[in-house]
């Protein structure tokens, strides 16, 4: 029958096509025993399920910052709430600080080996354990009836022993007491905290962040997460109510988590009075602190004491800020549920940028990520000015980047604007959509960066931004070094962190928005992730459910190839062909000038560099009746060849060279120069992962065809992307050159 033959056509030329050597790697099979299966604390839609529980941790802390020893020294008072179902006979806290001491395993490595002629900083990582008293001493910890609980300690982690378990359901009260030598950021490597020392005018700027014993998280998909702080994998954190009071010498301004309870005590009247005008100033700050009162306070030296009070709700965090030298602006930023004041401190050294831009970069980042996620829930957010990398804690981020001489490069500048842009974004990822950053670090960063990149976007167009082009180097990469997105923190190169953890995310998420699932229904599933897991726990799972959940799209093929693999997009336009319909009225002299060529036979002209040699044309021939199957209707083949008169058919050949499966967009460069884009999903893919070959038909005669000419898809060599071949280099190849040049 003729209904098989038409139906065996398409089979055979697949069957053909799948003789290959190269096996399948079932690249659109489901993910489903990659991730964690759904259960009744995680759905299979990626939503929180009818029995998620969290813990939750609530802090009274009392603490007093010694500037003759800078040392920091608190009490603490936590209640834990066990919502678990599971009964508890200890306890993790976290002690971060004690990553600094001379046993961890970090002692003597000298970043970049040793070598004659290393400089005294690079020095210092091999000398200060020994000569710098690091770590917490931990003083007390005991229960509200004053009983004495036992604690061991494991390097960054403490396990504190119950007398009696604490079961689910219930909570427990207890008292810590501690203090630890603060360290001087600029001797510690990936500090992001720590006390820097103005020499100048003997003055102190402290940044004091994970300061106190913190509980551990204790969730349904790790239990403890116990894991040692090795500095790369960041931090795991319950929510919890704090109300922390923070002793400073008098004449000190202190930034922190929370809202000032006692600004009666610790602010004059006039700060008083322009923080109040700060709040209805929308359109730009009102300097709370200025240079002049700065430059006062900086001679002060007071060494009496002032304590100044803040309480914060459902925060994750709590970190502050200290110092004489503020200036101190601030104003008010109108969301749609929310009013929230952003403030900037900064030492005059940050003059005048930092007045310019700090406080209006933390404006444009919490209106884009509002509109992107959820509106910003805290009452404050705020920027402080650091001597270099940004930190981000709850409502309060630590920004690097200072002017020399009163100047900043348009470059330095970018890099200033966005790290404050940045890590005021890390509220939404991960201080309230609240991943494990000891775990995954692409997690909060790459979602962070992506909506960073944005708000650089459409806040500063002057400004580059991250977009697929921006990963090609990373992944084109040596393989062996390469790791998937997914993988944990700290097994991740110092060298390759920020590629594969930020951008590369970025740029998968920026692809699924931009070309693959499209903008709006992609925004909307996004903001339904932020919006399922805000002020919870969630797992790669629960992203990767969410988005296909609320767009209708399988994306377990992009899941499984851009965070899984280490795999690179390049495809490659191996081959084009160009048919006409044999013209029956056209005389035979004419027709001499193209081949008449079977549909599935080999001609001379199979695989043609160019366009020159002119269509090849297929005959058309009747179809036999018997091939209609019954039908009484038949085709109008007059018509139909009519309709195909003059036309051309356009069959092209894409090669998968790197083996991310991946849409094809594909543009008609015609010999009127005008242009067609045609757009292919990543389901050719799924019959062929090598190689797939696609038939179109055109009215124009076609001069060019060009593969992705828009760089939607991150392909690693556009040098084969086009067909006649282009003598170009690919960027990544121009990239390659100018690398080895230097
Ligand atoms: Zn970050």
């Amino acid at each position: 029958m003729r209904l098989h033959y038409l139906l065996l056509l398409p089979v055979c030329a697949i069957f053909s096509a799948q003789a290959q050597t190269q096996p399948w790697q079932g690249k659109f099979e489901p993910i489903d025993n990659m991730i964690a299966p759904p259960n009744s604390y995680r759905t299979a839609s990626g939503a929180p399920g009818r029995e998620y529980w969290q813990q939750r941790a609530d802090y009274k802390i009392k603490a007093e910052i010694d500037e003759k020893t800078n040392i920091l020294t608190g009490e603490e008072t936590i209640t834990y709430y066990n919502n678990s179902p599971d009964d508890l006979t200890y306890l993790w806290l976290q002690l971060e600080q004690n990553v600094n001491k001379k046993e961890n395993p970090d002692f003597g490595d000298v970043r970049g080996g040793v070598s004659d002629g290393m400089n005294s900083r690079q020095m210092q990582f091999l000398t200060r354990p020994i000569e710098f008293p690091a770590g917490y001493s931990i003083k007390y910890i005991k229960d509200t009836s004053g009983n004495t609980l036992k604690a061991l300690v494991n390097n960054t982690m403490m396990k504190v022993m119950l007398n009696t378990p604490l079961k689910s359901g219930e909570s427990l009260t207890f008292s810590l007491g501690w203090s630890y030598p603060i360290t001087d950021r600029s001797m510690f490597l990936l500090s992001r905290e720590g006390y820097e020392y103005f020499p100048e005018d003997d003055n102190t700027i402290y940044l004091i962040a994970h300061w106190f014993p913190r509980m551990a998280v204790y969730n349904d998909t790790e239990g403890w997460q116990n894991q040692q702080f090795r500095r790369l994998g960041e931090f795991a954190l319950e929510f919890g109510d704090y109300d922390v009071e923070i002793t400073v010498p008098e004449d000190h301004i202190v930034a922190a988590t929370g809202e000032l309870q006692n600004s009666e005590s610790v602010l004059t009247k006039t700060q008083r009075q322009r923080l109040d005008q700060a709040k209805k100033s929308f359109d730009k700050p009102v300097l709370i602190l200025t240079q002049e009162e700065a430059a006062k306070n900086k001679k002060t030296k007071s060494t009496k004491t002032k304590t100044w009070k803040f309480h914060a709700e459902n925060v994750r965090d709590f970190s502050f800020a200290s110092s004489r030298k503020f200036i101190w602006d601030a104003q008010a930023v109108k969301l749609p549920t929310n009013t929230v004041m952003a403030m900037s401190y900064f030492p005059e050294e940050g003059l005048p940028v930092w007045e310019e831009e700090s406080t209006k970069a933390i404006k444009n980042a919490l209106e884009v990520y509002s509109e992107a996620t959820f509106d910003y829930p805290y009452p404050v957010a705020i920027s402080v000015n650091t001597s270099n990398i940004g930190m981000e804690f709850p409502m309060i981020s630590f920004n690097g980047g200072r002017p020399k001489n009163g100047k900043m490069s348009d470059g330095a500048k970018k890099g200033m604007i966005g790290t404050i842009v940045h890590e005021v974004g890390h509220n939404w990822f991960p201080m309230i959509v609240s991943s494990d950053e000891r775990k995954w670090m692409w997690m909060d960063e790459g979602l962070n960066t992506f909506i960073h990149q944005r708000t650089i976007e459409e806040r500063y167009p002057q400004f580059s931004h991250t977009t697929p082009k921006s990963i090609v180097p990373f992944m084109s990469g040596d393989k062996n070094i390469l790791r998937p997105i997914m993988t944990t923190s700290d097994n991740e190169l110092f060298s390759q962190f920020g590629s594969n953890f930020y951008i590369k995310p970025t740029v998968g998420l920026q692809m699924l928005r931009e070309s693959i699932i499209g903008k709006e229904l992609f925004d909307q599933a996004f903001k339904e992730y932020a919006n399922r897991w805000k002020y919870k726990h969630p797992n790669p799972g629960d992203l990767f459910r969410t988005l296909e959940d609320a767009t209708a799209t399988d994306l377990d093929w992009f899941f499984r190839g851009w965070f899984f693999t280490v795999d690179h997009v390049d495809m490659e336009l191996s081959n084009v062909k160009w048919y006409k319909v044999y013209e029956e009225n056209l005389n035979i002299e004419d027709q001499q000038k193209k081949k008449t060529v079977k549909i599935e036979g080999e001609s001379a002209a199979e695989n043609p560099k160019d366009f020159s040699n002119g269509p090849e044309v297929i005959t058309m021939t009747d179809t036999p009746d018997n091939a209609y199957g019954g039908f009484l209707s038949r085709l109008d083949e007059t018509e139909m060849r009519k309709q195909l008169q003059g036309k051309n058919i356009y069959e092209i050949t894409i090669k998968n060279v790197g083996g991310l499966v991946m849409p094809v967009t594909i543009e008609w460069v015609y010999t009127d120069g005008t242009t067609e884009i045609d757009k292919l999903p990543a389901d050719i893919w799924r019959l062929n992962e090598y190689e797939v070959t696609k038939t179109f038909l055109k009215d124009k005669e076609v001069s060019t065809v060009n593969l992705d000419p828009n760089f939607e898809f991150a392909d690693t060599d556009m040098s084969n992307n086009s067909f006649p071949k282009t003598e170009t280099k690919s960027d990544f190849d121009s990239f390659k050159e100018k690398k080895t040049q230097k």
